[in-house]
């Protein structure tokens, strides 16, 4: 079977070297290599940070399938696949501010920081309301049991997760906020499936959302991926690098004449025929 993989940046800043290895795993794990642009946020999310991403990964030396898939016109596909998580009875409208679900934490300092921010308590369940939506995990898993998923990088092996995982650890999940008609862990999945995805490769920051993704996957009947959650490129004080890290930046690096093979060299890239090695990043070099 064809391997597919994807590389799905949010036009939000400039690529740095933490999204050129990110994308350098991806395209070398995949027989097809799928770009898929995350611009669901559109407060943040501007033209111009796309096309640079364009001209980053082209000078990288990628090559990936057209047309790109872009978040922001996947709107119709969110929306039926809520509409089929309310029909399940599963969600719930949430009224709850930030500062509301801080105050209703009796112990604030206690409350489990999940995937998804801090556990819900649950307020708004089983209430009607107005405002974002959420899935009521107790009853997801009570349809599910469990999920598990294979996972083939950092924490290789099998991992699973039951419903007393998922209710200390992740809780009630936004599926859609109020100001966008859908979350980034909703989307992720209905697209990851609208492409085809048989592995998905990404940083292992985000290793903690990947059951919430397996939850939304066996509700929605679709397929699960494997999962290849990569190590991060850190700076010198081991901070992972963000998007505010301009200093990193690909194109900072290029207007000072760095080949692509440098950028490889600094995040501890070769791709040997479809296998990769990797070697510790100099971190003189980041
Ligand atoms: N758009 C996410 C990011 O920029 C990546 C999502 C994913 O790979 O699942 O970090």
């Amino acid at each position: 079977m064809a391997r597919v993989t994807r590389f799905a940046p949010s036009p939000t800043g400039p690529l740095h070297l933490g999204h050129a290895y990110a994308a350098l795993v991806a395209a070398a794990r995949g027989d097809r290599f799928l770009l898929r642009i995350e611009d669901i946020d559109s407060a943040r999310c501007k033209p111009a940070w796309e096309a640079a991403i364009y001209d980053d990964l082209r000078w990288l030396g990628l090559v990936w399938e057209t047309p790109v898939m872009r978040q922001s016109s996947r709107a119709p596909a969110y929306a039926a696949a809520l509409d089929r998580l309310a029909a399940l009875g599963l969600t719930y409208a949430c009224a709850c501010s930030r500062g509301d679900i801080r105050a209703a934490l009796s112990a604030p300092q206690e409350g489990v920081i999940g995937p998804d921010g801090p556990v819900y308590p649950g307020t708004c369940r089983g209430r009607q309301g107005e405002g974002a939506v959420r899935l009521d995990m107790g009853k997801a898993m009570a349809l599910l049991g469990e999920v598990g998923f294979t996972e083939t990088g950092t924490k290789a092996g099998q991992h699973h997760f039951d419903a007393t995982f998922m209710a200390r650890e992740v809780g009630d999940i936004v599926l859609a906020r109020r100001d966008i008609d859908t979350s980034y862990h909703l989307a992720v999945v209905v697209d990851d499936a609208a492409q085809g995805i048989t592995e998905v490769t990404r940083g292992e920051d985000l290793f903690s959302a990947t059951p919430i993704h397996l939850v939304l996957q066996g509700l929605l009947g679709l397929p699960s991926p494997a999962y290849h959650h990569h190590r991060l490129i850190r700076d010198d004080q081991g901070k992972r690098l963000a998007k505010r890290d301009d200093a990193r930046a690909l194109a900072k690096y290029r207007a000072e004449g760095a080949t692509p093979a440098d950028i490889r060299r600094m995040v501890g890239f070769q791709a040997m025929g479809s296998e990769i090695t990797t070697s510790s990043p100099s971190r003189s070099a980041v």
